[in-house]
């Protein structure tokens, strides 16, 4: 049996419906890469942070990230997997670490920049991402926490990388 090619547009708009059911706005994601990215760029705007998370957001790759992430996050609040995947994930298991290897595919984008600015989002749980790393919700966002800050810093590398070409009048070859 052939299964017909999923159009791009639906893929693109499962991925952002998908985190606005999970409670997360693109604004929510740029005030992240804001936060990260406005010491080094002399006025850097609100709208230029959201125009670089939706740019991130025009990726397949992150989409698909997001789509498998946020599933499994949904599926765990049912209670549908097996154990003891459930549970690793329900409590979302220090050593599991599959959530954070998966949000490294969205980083692996856009260069090595996006790698540290993660891991100093991670540590400090910044603006949304303290909310989603409340445990008292009974909400299980084990993915959804490493998906949002893969996409601010993947955002915030995309702006450094352009802002340099911008200053060297080069093109940006990351875009
Ligand atoms: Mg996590």
């Amino acid at each position: 049996m052939e299964y017909p090619f999923v159009p791009s547009e639906d893929v693109e708009q499962a991925a952002v419906q998908a985190l606005q059911m999970r409670g997360i706005q693109l604004e929510d994601i740029a005030q992240l890469t804001y936060f990260l990215q406005s010491p080094y760029i002399p006025d850097l705007t609100m709208e230029e942070c959201v125009g670089s998370v939706k740019s991130v957001l025009r990726k397949r790759e992150v989409q698909n990230t997001l789509l498998t992430g946020i599933e499994l996050d949904i599926l765990t609040e049912k209670g549908q997997l097996s154990a003891p995947l459930q549970q690793l994930i329900q409590k979302d298991e220090s050593l599991y670490g599959v959530d954070e290897v998966l949000a490294l595919s969205i980083l692996n984008i856009y260069g090595s920049i996006g790698f540290t600015n993660y891991g100093y989002i991670d540590k400090l749980k910044q603006g949304v991402l303290e909310r989603l790393n409340d445990k008292t919700t009974g909400k299980v966002n084990a993915f959804l926490d490493d998906l949002v800050g893969a996409i601010a810093a993947a955002a915030s590398s995309r702006l450094a990388h352009r802002y340099r070409a911008e200053l060297e009048q080069k093109p940006d070859t990351l875009s």
